[in-house]
């Protein structure tokens, strides 16, 4: 083996389509449209059309994503918003800067996604939103999501930053893309994400033209037109060279999940029957896109396997080490240990192996080897 495993290879992956990112790069900079150039429409129609959306809305980064979408329904301070435990801290913190209420509920621990059997007896007649996030590639179960939301008439926001592509499968057959079924989506296109930018950015997804339209408001200053301020917004674009960036991105990203579908299959096949290892499981609803092989760590403590696989050169990381319920920042919502226990398992137990475009079979056979050493 030359090169280092890597947890992802940006830079490979760059090298296999530089002509074309370079070509991108430069005819922004000839054309001087740094903000708000043809690139960033020109995405947005495209994504739109990837995702069946009607309308996509780019912004500066998938937290603020959140915050608009919060803004663009109309959340006030008080309100409550449901969302999972175990899951990045975004939609939280952007709840609670708003003066929102976030409300957590355990996940599942088959799918690590939202645990819908446990979201009814949370709903009071304060909450306005559940936020449902697509963790690790895998859509949630919509169908009784939406069925709830609609009885108590609340909104649904699908945070989508990591199951761009994914699609769900409701149960009289019908398909959508991940992100485009509740009121409105979100996603980020942080450089790791599975569409990443060479920077930071996001967007929101909406088929309802006026959310679609206070959305696009917010994200500019709450301008309905020049200098014509119509409501408090925020600054928060998608900048030219991103757009560019992504457009080349995005016409790649179904090869590129099927690439990562393969890779997964593979670590199952070689992790499929070692003791002390739980692989991710596969719902029935949902396609899983990969942005992240998370398997359970039954055998040792997590931590020790962690460590003894750097020290092998191998690197792997930890999504995530503490449920938002625990987190300090979260600490005046006053929820405790043993709140949401399969969240704060979860938390001790999974480890992300390395999963990317440009992973070789090979790699997956050293990693495993070595993770089979270390736990037997
Ligand atoms: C990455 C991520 C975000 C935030 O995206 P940024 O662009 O970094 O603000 C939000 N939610 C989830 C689930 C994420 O993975």
């Amino acid at each position: 083996m030359g090169k280092s495993i890597q947890m992802v290879d940006l830079h490979g992956q760059y090298l296999k389509m530089k002509p074309e990112i370079d070509q991108a790069i430069q005819e922004v900079i000839d054309s001087s449209a740094f903000i708000n150039g043809q690139p960033v429409k020109e995405f947005a129609g495209e994504l739109a059309e990837y995702l069946g959306s009607k309308c996509v809305i780019p912004c500066a980064n998938g937290t603020e994503a959140l915050q608009i979408a919060y803004m663009a329904l109309g959340l006030e301070p008080g309100d409550e918003v449901i969302m999972p435990a175990f899951n990045y801290v975004a939609s939280a913190e952007a709840a609670a800067l708003m003066g929102l209420k976030p409300v957590f509920v355990d996940v599942h621990p088959d799918t690590y996604n939202i645990d819908v059997d446990q979201l009814e007896k949370v709903i009071t007649s304060k909450t306005k939103a559940i936020v449902v996030v697509h963790l690790f590639g895998q859509s949630v179960d919509m169908e009784p999501i939406l069925s709830l939301a609609r009885k108590h008439q609340v909104k649904v926001i699908e945070d989508n930053a990591q199951a761009l592509g994914a699609v769900y499968t409701f149960p009289d057959g019908t398909q959508h893309k991940a992100g485009i079924m509740g009121d409105i989506g979100t996603t980020s296109f942080f450089p790791t994400k599975t569409l990443g930018g060479y920077g930071d950015g996001g967007a929101m997804f909406t088929n309802n033209d006026e959310l679609a339209t206070v959305s696009r408001m917010i994200a500019s200053h709450g301008q309905a037109k020049k200098y014509t301020f119509e409501r408090i917004g925020l600054n928060s674009r998608l900048d030219t060279m991103q757009a560019a960036i992504l457009r080349v991105k995005l016409k790649r990203l179904d090869e590129w999940n099927l690439f990562r579908q393969e890779a997964a299959a593979v670590y199952d096949e070689l992790l499929g029957n070692m003791k002390g290892i739980e692989i991710p499981s596969r719902s029935g609803f949902s396609t899983h896109v990969f942005h992240q092989y998370v398997i359970r760590v039954t055998g040792k403590p997590r931590d020790e396997v962690k460590d003894a696989l750097k020290t092998a050169g191998i690197p792997s990381m930890v999504y995530y080490p503490s449920p938002l319920h625990l987190q300090q920042a979260f600490a005046y919502l006053g929820y405790r240990e043993g709140d949401f226990p399969v969240a704060e398992k979860l938390c001790s137990e999974v480890l992300a192996l390395p999963i990317h475009t440009e992973l070789q079979r090979e790699e997956q056979e050293q990693i495993v080897s070595k993770l089979k050493e270390i736990i037997q």
